[in-house]
């Protein structure tokens, strides 16, 4: 219903649940208007079988000419050495901002009214990967080293990041998540030039700092103390699932990898081989991450639009699939929301 052009996205259906949640996103967006022209690639085991290439050519090239990707879940095949899929696209589009937000939607769950959103670097810190034994002594006396890398720059950039999506979003306060006490070179320059930027928004932006592991105890005691947390790769991994946690879960949780080419958006469970063609997956993850892709893309009236609907069917218990307690199957609840998408528009 949209006059204006749309907005090319490479959408990949991915492996188990993947298709029949993707398939949902597809027919709720074009009851919303769609903003976006899907290009469907392949990726994951399903690619594998097919083209043999977990991550095709094809793949690559369709999001790096698009610049925007929403993604299913792909399988990690076992054994023969593959190399993550998610690990290559993001070192490929130096996808170097991981945002996860985390929203309670469904009441009744461990804590009511949580909106927070974690960034998390993507590409430095104790996950740079030079990881070795040291070769000393036999094996009852083994020694294993990983190096950490965190620089100014990439620091700087993370820090920025977080800062300018607090005041996008309308965020009131950022809080820089470290372990300067001990890891003083490593976490002390993050620290050090995530403050500095910092200053650099305080007339708009509240921020302070929290040592990892009290920030982790602050977010049990009191998560609504937060508002958006940035860390490093490490701190920002464990962190992100802990307030996926506070919301109900990996259904609900969506995820951004952001860079400067390029945005890939996804879910943040698997492929759930275990109910994978059951009709029994809940697709608010996936949505929730292509309600991320429009925010990204400036368009937050229709994000807005695309939550409330959800929040609505989510609110009562017809609307809630198995693993939110109900008993609603995966195309039913898109039946559900693009029922309330008419009605509201
Ligand atoms: P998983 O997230 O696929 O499943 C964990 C549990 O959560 C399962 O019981 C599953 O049924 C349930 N679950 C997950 N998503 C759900 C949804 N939307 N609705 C209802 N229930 C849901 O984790 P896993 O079993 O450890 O991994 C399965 C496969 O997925 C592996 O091959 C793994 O490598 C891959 N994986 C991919 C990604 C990704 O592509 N981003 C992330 C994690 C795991």
């Amino acid at each position: 219903s949209s006059t204006q052009q749309q907005i090319p996205v490479t959408l990949i259906p991915g492996d188990g649940i993947g298709p029949e949640i993707v398939d949902v996103v597809v027919r709720v967006f074009d009851a919303l208007g769609n903003p976006f022209a899907w290009e469907t690639q392949q990726a994951g085991v399903n690619a594998l079988e097919k083209n043999g290439d977990l991550l095709p050519q094809t793949t690559l090239d369709s999001i790096g000419r698009t610049g925007l990707a929403l993604k299913g879940p792909l399988s990690t095949p076992i054994g023969g050495g593959f190399r993550s899929v998610n690990v290559r696209l993001r070192e490929t589009f130096q996808l170097y901002a991981n945002v996860r937000p985390a929203r309670t939607i469904v009441p009744g769950g461990r804590y009511e009214k949580i909106d927070l959103v974690l960034v998390r670097e993507n590409l430095e810190g104790l996950y740079v990967g030079h990881e070795h034994y040291v070769p000393i002594g036999d094996d009852a006396h083994a020694v294993a080293m990983a190096t950490g890398i965190n620089t100014r720059a990439g620091s700087r950039r993370i820090s920025k990041f977080a800062f300018d999506y607090a005041v996008r979003n309308n965020r009131r306060k950022v809080t820089i998540v470290h372990k300067a006490n001990v890891l003083k070179a490593l976490t002390g320059l993050f620290l050090e030039t995530a403050k500095q930027v910092g200053l650099n928004y305080a007339d708009q932006i509240e921020f302070n700092d929290r040592i990892v592991d009290a920030c982790a105890m602050q977010l049990v005691l009191n998560p609504w103390q937060f508002d958006v947390i940035v860390s490093t790769n490490l701190f920002g991994d464990i962190l992100s699932d802990q307030i996926a946690g506070l919301v109900g879960g990996l259904g609900m949780a969506p995820g951004a990898n952001i860079g400067e080419r390029a945005a890939i958006f996804e879910a943040v469970h698997g492929s759930a081989p275990d109910i994978a063609g059951k009709g029994m997956a809940n697709p608010t993850a996936l949505l929730l991450a292509a309600a991320l892709m429009l925010e990204h893309k400036g368009l937050h009236g229709q994000a807005k639009f695309l939550r409330d609907a959800i929040d609505s069917v989510l609110g009562e218990e017809s609307g809630r699939t198995a693993d939110l307690g109900g008993s609603t199957s995966t195309s039913k609840y898109g039946d559900l929301l693009i029922e309330r998408i008419r009605d509201l528009q």
